[in-house]
């Protein structure tokens, strides 16, 4: 079949043109490619600050349980104590071009570091696409603007859209170290969910807006504060029952420090704060991918890792599925 030859159905070509003839090239670039490429460019920006603060959750996830400071000292080669030089610490490549290896003792350093960075590097790429330049597509009470890509939402700051992102990727942080110290088989120390605990309740304070997608009556569009702080608060409460019994249960068969037990306590803290972020329905409706990542986990119980944080990282890819594909999840299962 014969296609009409409409210059709307090209693709958007780099070519090279001699000058006067290109327009139409000229016209695609700064209307497609251009826009798409200010897109990439932002995503991999905000990408490599997500893997800035993956190599920073690695440190949370060492230091914090031996009660070290997480701020307050430089990183250092486990087995030497030599510094890290700041060359050397770069997120992920930093790892690649040492080839896993200190420089000064060449004791091995675990792929999990690099690992770990480039997962939150990816969130934080991820939800750039999916939350930020789509203008809040997938939001439930979304999408927050008409104005979509990086060059209005982000050089053009679009600050509802902003700092939903920030509180996203945030929660997708704290949620990865609890992966973590699952993996460590220790349990969530006090101290960081407290730090989580304020965190989340400190963002809720300051921009109650970013809850109106957690709230669970219709009725109600944009939550004041305190209607902000009473969302979080029943979204908290079922993960903070699970981690209260799971506690005393542990307690019961002096188990406390079995890493079962901790890998429990992890998932039911991870599931306080997902459910702090996302509401009660949000909860319920991310219960189906996490049973889906559950079943996957199970599928590979032989890898001694899956064993370790199966719940927490089930919890996990729930919590990212829930945030990029909240309405869509919510409008198919509860309407
Ligand atoms: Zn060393």
């Amino acid at each position: 079949m014969a296609r009409p030859a409409s210059s709307c159905t090209q693709k958007p070509t780099l070519q090279f043109s001699w000058p006067g003839s290109g327009k139409q090239t000229c016209h695609v670039f700064i209307t497609q490619v251009g826009p798409q490429l200010i897109d990439l460019i932002t995503a991999l920006w905000f990408g490599f600050v997500g893997a800035c603060v993956g190599s920073f959750l690695n440190v949370v996830a060492y230091r914090m349980p031996l009660g070290l400071s997480v701020v307050w000292q430089p990183s250092r080669c486990p087995n030497c104590k030599r510094p890290i030089r700041p060359y050397d610490n770069v997120p992920i490549l930093g790892w690649l071009w040492l080839r896993g290896r200190c420089r000064d003792c060449q004791a091995p350093i675990s792929p999990r570091y690099a690992v770990v960075e480039t997962v939150v590097g990816a969130v934080f790429f991820l939800l750039a696409y999916g939350e930020v330049f789509s203008g809040g597509l997938n939001l439930h009470r979304g999408p927050l603007t008409d104005l979509t890509g990086a060059w209005h939402t982000v050089w053009n700051p679009y600050w509802p859209l902003l700092v939903t992102y920030a509180v996203h990727v945030t929660l997708m942080a704290l949620l990865t170290v609890l992966v973590l110290f699952s993996l460590d088989e220790m349990s969530a120390p006090r101290r960081f969910i407290g730090v989580a605990v304020a965190l989340l309740a400190g963002a809720a304070i300051a921009a109650p807006g970013v809850w109106r997608h957690a709230v669970l009556a219709p009725g109600v569009d944009e939550p004041q504060l305190a209607g902000a702080l009473v969302v979080l608060a029943l979204g908290a409460a079922p993960g903070a029952s699970l981690a209260w019994m799971s506690r005393r249960r542990a307690a019961k068969r002096s188990a406390l420090k079995s890493p079962a037990a901790a890998e429990q306590f992890n998932a039911a803290i991870a599931v306080m704060l997902l459910g702090m972020v996302v509401g009660l329905r949000g909860l319920a409706t991310a219960t189906l991918p996490g049973l889906a990542a559950l079943a996957l986990f199970a599928a590979q119980r032989g890898r001694s890792g899956a064993r370790r944080a199966a719940l927490s990282a089930a919890v996990w890819i729930a919590a990212l599925v829930q945030i990029l594909f909240w309405r869509p999840l919510i409008d198919w299962l509860w309407s």
